[in-house]
């Protein structure tokens, strides 16, 4: 295909939370399906190395890739678009950006030169976005900035994007500019002023956008986006109306027919073909037309907050369509749930998933949720905290060892069945620390795992500190909970089920990470078969 990679750069502006993620994974996904193989970065201009420290609160969930970089849930996005996996070169912050050039200053690769923003840290950057197309791996680059233009801590970004237009020459680069044309219903108007504002904000430093892309809750008429060309400086052409959508995956579509990813090939010189969206198109006739629906209670403690579990509800409607049915999600806050109000919760239920989680918050409601669906046969899948809680649910009511937790909660417990690992116990610094990544498992035959999987050698990413503690797998196992999935080289217990059960199934990792919507995750899609299953026969 194209020799040298080309470089798309996606920036907000106007407001916060537009979508930039969604519009990047949405054009990826255009190009994608015309041949070009295409990966999207995103650029956080936080301090942080990595979200990994961050509360879901402040940021949502955190994403981990394959290679076990703790990253923006954005990745997530272009993953589930793409179904091609990220790696850490697609997540970039501002923190490691200062951390490696400072690194290099104390090695003195600086050769005594003064360490400045301009031209060190923006060589940094531009750097970082060139490892990508460097590789011979894309023909494309997008590459998303996080933030606003205007806000300070983006300023290094976008002048490492007027550097890179200038270094690789025309055809090569593109500047999409996602604004908001807010609508005034006291004046029964769209407003395009704080569209202008912010392309002149992003022309004073020296970055001119190519193509505006304009988040709307009304249709853009003809004048409006001759009005936004005109003054904004860009072809009436790259005028792309982005109008709220019912599902984010109605996005690719709307892009195509307002001519997106022409816009985009024709400014980067390349050939533009329609985009093959069979697949993509199936997957989304069936998400639309579910012949039945199922109700599944989503157990954990950040709920108030539905970005913190992105990837588990993604996973539900790939795993949904896949099953043809419309899955429900009710949301149940693990803080306040107590044995009193147990069956009134979770008693309607088709099936219940216990989220990841850290710190004792909760963790009581969580337990009590495992005991009610275990004791009522309700479909249940663990994930990481998840799968820790029914590890000491059953420590507890089946074989008696009152008090057993985790070390996580209680470090004096006198059954400690979930443990820090041995690995972890010398482990001083809280970022990147954890079992990250992707890691082997090999799953029992005949489990229900290796009937999910179709297969006994699985890869899952992990992000915990506290594992399964071997001590008592022998009695645990004897009382009926099964370990049905080991990883090959430690014998660290990744999967747990209960055969007596309908559906009971607790995994150690993040299944929720490698769904997408060509491929979504078997053990998902199993839940909710299960729980469909379960429905039709209550
Ligand atoms: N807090 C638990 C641990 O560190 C579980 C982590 C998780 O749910 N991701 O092991």
């Amino acid at each position: 295909m194209t020799t040298n990679p080309k470089y798309i750069f996606v920036t907000g502006g106007v407001s916060s939370s537009l979508g930039k993620g969604i519009i990047a994974a949405s054009l990826a996904k255009l190009l994608q399906a015309q041949g070009y193989r295409t990966t999207i970065q995103k650029l956080d201009p936080y301090i942080n190395i990595d979200p990994g420290t961050l509360n879901p609160y402040e940021h949502g969930e955190c994403y981990v890739t394959d290679d076990g970089a703790e990253t923006d849930l954005d990745l997530g996005h272009y993953e589930r678009f793409l179904n091609v996996p990220t790696s850490q070169a697609n997540n970039v912050t501002t923190g490691r950006i200062y951390q490696s050039v400072i690194d290099k200053e104390r090695r003195g690769e600086f050769l005594g030169k003064t360490v400045q923003v301009i031209p060190h840290i923006t060589d940094e950057i531009k750097h970082r976005i060139q490892i990508l197309g460097n590789s011979g791996d894309y023909d494309i680059v997008i590459t998303e900035i996080g933030g606003t233009v205007g806000d300070i801590e983006s300023l290094p970004y976008i002048e490492a994007v007027r550097q890179l237009e200038w270094d690789l020459g025309e055809h090569n680069t593109c500047v999409i500019h996602l604004t908001l044309v807010p609508y005034l219903s006291a004046a029964g108007e769209l407003k395009t002023k704080p569209t202008q504002h912010s392309v002149k904000t992003l022309m004073e430093s020296g970055v001119q956008a190519d193509i505006l892309v304009c988040r709307t809750e009304h249709e853009l008429s003809d004048s409006i986006k001759t009005k936004l060309a005109r003054f904004c400086n860009v072809k009436k052409e790259a005028v792309i109306q982005s109008i709220d959508a019912s599902t984010i995956y109605d996005v690719p579509n709307l892009m195509l027919d307002e001519g997106l990813d022409k816009v985009v090939l024709r400014q980067l010189n390349l050939k533009n073909e329609e985009p093959n969206l069979t697949r993509w198109n199936e997957f989304l006739s069936r998400h639309k037309n579910p012949k039945g629906e199922v109700t599944i209670g989503l157990i954990g403690k950040y709920v108030e907050l539905q970005d913190s579990y992105k990837s588990i509800l993604e996973a539900f409607i790939h795993a949904g369509a896949e099953n043809e049915v419309k899955v429900n999600i009710e949301s149940i806050h693990s803080e306040y749930l107590s044995v009193d109000d147990v069956k009134r919760k979770l008693g309607h239920l088709d099936g219940v998933l216990v989220a990841p989680g850290f710190g004792e918050r909760g963790i009581e409601g969580k337990i009590e949720a495992v005991r009610y669906v275990r004791e009522h046969n309700i479909p249940f899948l663990g994930i990481c905290l998840g799968m820790q809680m029914a590890v000491i649910e059953y420590a507890r009511n089946v074989l008696g060892l009152n008090d057993a937790n985790s070390t996580e909660m209680d470090e004096q417990t006198p059954h400690p069945v979930i443990d820090l690992m041995e690995s972890q116990k010398d482990v001083v610094n809280k970022g990147g620390t954890m079992r990250l990544g992707s890691w082997d498992c090999k799953v029992e035959e005949g489990s229900i795992a290796e009937k999910a999987y179709g297969t006994q050698d699985i890869k899952e990413r992990h992000r915990h500190r506290f594992e399964f503690n071997n001590d008592y797998k022998s009695k645990i196992e004897a009382a009926g909970l099964k370990a049905t999935g080991l990883n090959p080289e430690t014998g660290l217990v990744e999967i747990v089920e209960l055969p007596s059960h309908n559906w009971f199934v607790g995994v150690q990792y993040h299944p929720e990470y490698k769904s997408t919507v060509a491929s979504p995750h078997p053990l998902f899609v199993s839940f909710v078969a299960a729980a469909l299953k379960y429905k039709i026969n209550k």
